[in-house]
């Protein structure tokens, strides 16, 4: 009879796993819960739906998510086969539009006759051989179930998300388009970017810091001083634009306003600072304000942001929004394989146990749909080497210590260090990838990881 896998959530993790584990002949039920119950941020009944930004990060291999993609396609990941169907010009990054991304996801995964997709929520661990992949947003009664198991109460925090005008809203007068050091697919640039002197950078950093924020009731004050993000206070890889805006008057200009390798797009004085804006759907049509997450009220968002010049009669499609996020200490739950320490049957994979990033859940649907398959099989379980970044992560997610656990996505400070030393920056982080890459393909060779 052919072996059974139960995997809850079709997210990009989910996916990941169900793709993996019908690809090893194993006969899979993937539950997901919409349209039948939506979470507070999905807004369609698409598999591996992308809340917000439409970029998968860098396709550079001497990045960390770049490098995680290179080592993904090796061992035939869908989400990155549908990403490249689906990509839209993003200089070095890998975006996508998320219409044609998420329907071409789901078209493959419906299709696939090893998969039965099941619409339905999930509220209890399965007895038996699942892996849970539910995400950030994972239902209230999946995850007291989850802290029941775990015997530690979930942690929880908010996250912010950005928001995307249309293109025809921007004036191209003021705007100019390009990429950053003129790295990107489209001659004319791949962003558009909207400049600031000092005098209204300064300004409009001022009317941001000031500016009204959603009520958020009793986790309000825990947004001012640090959001619950185990131990420590703020997540700092999405951080609001008005905290952070109100750290330093200059903080924006260092960050995602930074001017730099974009001045030389614009003609006379050099700009102060830079707001960049990413092309969201294969029409041209919307575009993605980059870095700008944010708990403001609409009506405060579109007046401060139309403060920034080029964006004076910007049209909002979606406002930027706070949600929950909630994810499990995964040390003392996980292993390297993502399986459990209690229960042989049961893996772990994406956001729910901390993996942040969309390519970076992904990884780890696919590590665990595999283990998961290798288990129904009874051969032994793959932990590739801390080298490659696959192996990296996972080891993170394994063995980072519970007290300071904190989210996180692919990047090259989880490998260890090389033996030798190399000065130049881009050559030793290509030295970098190139050792990752030759770890996980001698590794996948050896344990037959492709089959
Ligand atoms: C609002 C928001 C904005 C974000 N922005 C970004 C971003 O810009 N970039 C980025 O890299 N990451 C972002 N993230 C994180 C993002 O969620 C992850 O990178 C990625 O989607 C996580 O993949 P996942 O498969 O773990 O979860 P998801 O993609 O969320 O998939 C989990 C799935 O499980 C389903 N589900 C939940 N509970 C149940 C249940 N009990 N039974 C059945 N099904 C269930 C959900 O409906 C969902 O489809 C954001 C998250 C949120 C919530």
């Amino acid at each position: 009879m052919q072996p059974e896998l139960k995997i809850i959530g079709g997210g990009l993790a989910g996916c990941e796993a169900a793709w993996q584990a019908a690809e090893r002949n194993i006969h899979v039920q993937l539950f997901e819960m919409r349209p039948e119950k939506m979470t507070g941020a999905h807004q369609s009944a698409w598999l591996g739906e992308l809340v917000c930004s439409n970029s998968l990060g860098s396709k550079l291999r001497e990045n960390g998510s770049g490098l995680l993609f290179h080592e993904m396609k090796d061992l035939n990941s869908v989400i990155c086969r549908v990403a490249e169907q689906s990509a839209v010009p993003a200089g070095s990054a890998l975006a996508v539009d998320r219409h044609v991304f998420a329907e071409t996801l789901t078209d493959l995964i419906a299709t696939h006759p090893n998969i039965e997709i099941i619409r339905e929520e999930i509220t209890q661990i399965p007895n038996t051989p699942a892996i849970i992949a539910s995400g950030p947003l994972t239902s209230p009664a999946l995850a007291t179930s989850l802290a029941a198991f775990h015997g530690k109460e979930n942690l929880f925090f908010y996250d912010a998300i950005a928001p995307i005008i249309t293109a025809d809203s921007i004036d191209m007068t003021i705007a100019v388009r390009g990429s950053r050091y003129g790295k990107g697919e489209d001659n004319a640039g791949d962003y558009i970017n909207c400049p600031m002197d000092q005098a209204t950078y300064t300004h409009f950093v001022e009317q941001l810091a000031t500016a009204e924020q959603i009520h958020l009731k009793s986790f309000e004050h825990e947004i001012e001083n640090g959001v619950n993000a185990g131990p420590a206070k703020f997540f700092e890889g999405c951080l609001p634009i008005e905290i952070m805006a109100r750290r330093d008057a200059a903080t924006l200009a260092y960050g995602p306003l930074r001017p730099v390798g974009l001045r030389k797009l614009f003609k006379g004085d050099a700009p102060f600072a830079i707001v960049q804006l990413r092309q969201d759907d294969l029409t041209h049509h919307a575009y993605n304000m980059v870095g700008f997450q944010t708990n403001l009220t609409y009506p405060e968002q579109k007046r401060v942001f139309r403060l920034i010049p080029g964006l004076e009669q910007a049209k909002f499609i979606r406002y930027g929004q706070m949600h929950r996020n909630t994810f499990l200490c995964a040390p003392s739950l996980v292993n390297q394989t993502l399986q459990t320490k209690k229960a042989a049957w049961l893996f772990f994979a994406g956001q729910i146990i901390g993996v942040e990033g969309y390519l970076g859940n992904a990884a780890s649907g696919l590590i665990a749909g595999i283990n998961a398959s290798r288990q129904l099989k009874g051969d032994s379980l793959l932990a590739f080497p801390r080298e490659c970044m696959t192996g990296a992560l996972c080891s993170y997610i394994a063995n980072a210590d519970c007290e300071t656990f904190q989210p996180m996505k692919a990047n090259l400070g989880l490998l260890p260090p090389l033996q030798f030393r190399i000065r130049d920056k881009q050559e030793r982080k290509a030295a970098l990838a190139n050792r990752a890459l030759r770890a996980f393909r001698n590794y996948a060779t050896m344990n037959n990881a492709y089959h």
